[in-house]
């Protein structure tokens, strides 16, 4: 969806990919959309990858590529053709995220490296789609950030339910089960619970990157 990133290149944080992805891919795909420039090194936060002769003997395992994309895709050869992929960072703190990438922590991390007062910050606007974009989204502010989650996908599914509406009503329901008696046990589980805050930042659902366009065109014309 290069459409948003082509109008407005003043974002101030962009959080890439994550989970199985790799800075070789993402390099590449960014390249094929001639977004390389509104993407630089600095600004992508995934897996570090490189091609290399022999695979690591060390975990996580490299992965081989196909003789002919390594040949023709630009960054593999018939000499390099094992992609090396490492962990951005060893996730010991996040039980959200897996143990390779924690969004949340590099979504503030980037916010505070490079504006020390997250209460000045501009509006954040964070783009998902999967379950590991749910932690990024719970540090947003309120009122101020939007999150655009893709209608139907785990990270939308997530963030509907941790809604404040949807968490005030099941306090309010566990409350209620909790004041009065309930007749069964079974009853008395079936009750939402939720372990998560609820959601602070606005949530709008997209389908396609025209959503999230007009999404974004609305929010800075505002
Ligand atoms: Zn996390």
């Amino acid at each position: 969806m290069p459409r948003p990133y082509r109008s407005h290149a003043t974002y101030t944080c962009v959080v890439s990919k994550s989970g199985d992805a790799n800075s070789e891919f993402i390099t590449q795909i960014l390249a094929g959309y001639k977004l390389s420039h509104v993407f630089p090194p600095d600004r992508i936060f995934t897996n570090p990858a490189k091609w290399t002769a022999a695979p690591p003997t060390v975990l996580p395992p490299a992965f081989k590529s196909q003789t002919a994309s390594a040949a023709s895709g630009g960054g593999g050869s018939a000499s390099n053709e094992w992609l090396s992929v490492s962990y951005h960072h060893n996730n010991k703190w996040c039980s959200r995220c897996p143990l390779n990438l924690c969004k949340g922590k590099v979504l503030t991390e980037n916010i505070l490296s490079r504006h020390g007062d997250i209460k000045s910050l501009p509006p954040v606007m964070y783009v998902g789609d999967g379950g590991g974009d749910v932690c990024p989204a719970l540090c947003l502010r309120r009122s101020i950030d939007v999150v655009f989650g893709r209608n139907n996908y785990a990270m939308h599914k997530k963030l509907s339910n941790l809604l404040p509406t949807n968490t005030t009503t099941a306090a309010a329901a566990t409350a209620a089960t909790t004041n009065s008696a309930p007749t069964t046990a079974a009853a008395a589980t079936k009750q939402p619970t939720f372990s998560e805050p609820p959601l602070r930042a606005t949530l709008k659902a997209w389908a396609d990157g025209n959503d999230v366009a007009a999404g974004v065109d609305a929010l800075l014309s505002k």
